[in-house]
């Protein structure tokens, strides 16, 4: 799997002070998407143990909520059988941080075994990693700025945790519609 960028103390994709990894490599092509470049899966360096040991090396700092996984797609079947070994050790070596992870796949299809485009066997593993997860394709025609974590009205911040244990998609409390100005 390569990556585009690693973003330290980012204060924009989740809640807190974060470290966000751009994973490489997207099949959705949404219209208007906000960086094309990340849609070849052969864009930016290969992520590597040195980048996995950085990022949590990142995460002990005390101030720091967390990871966020961004792309291109986490979920693409390649991008989960790198992510969910990763997960695993962020989960033992930076415990008490939370997981977030943006997809343009819904919680549905993520979790439809017919659905051969994005489930696999690394799937549900790395579901149960998570605290949230954006789900859904950018639909520019439900472009909205004044949305907090997600760009259009489509996409749901989800509690994946409480969706685990329900079955079903359950929005977290961070899935305001507004902005907290
Ligand atoms: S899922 Fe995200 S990275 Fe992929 S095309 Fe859509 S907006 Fe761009």
């Amino acid at each position: 799997m390569n990556y585009g960028n690693i973003k330290y103390y980012d204060i924009a994709d989740g809640v807190g002070v974060r470290t966000t990894l751009f994973v490489s490599g997207c099949t959705h092509h949404c219209r208007d998407c906000f960086q094309p470049e990340t849609w070849d899966f052969n864009f930016g360096e290969e992520f590597t143990e040195k980048e996995e040991d950085a990022i949590i090396a990142s995460l002990k700092e005390g101030f720091v909520e967390g990871l966020t996984l961004l792309g291109g797609e986490p979920f693409e079947p390649e991008n989960q059988r790198v992510l969910l070994p990763f997960l695993k050790r962020v989960r033992e070596e930076a415990p008490g941080k939370s997981i977030w992870s943006y997809s343009g796949y819904t919680w549905e299809e993520l979790n439809d075994p017919e659905n051969r485009r994005c489930h696999t066997e690394d799937t549900l593993p790395m579901l149960k990693l998570l605290d949230v997860l954006v789900d859904g394709e950018f639909h520019t025609e439900e472009k909205n700025l004044g949305l907090r974590f997600r760009g259009s009205a489509n996409q749901r911040v989800l509690d994946v945790q409480e969706s685990l244990k329900k079955g079903e998609p359950v929005l977290s409390e961070y899935n305001e519609r507004e902005k907290i100005k």
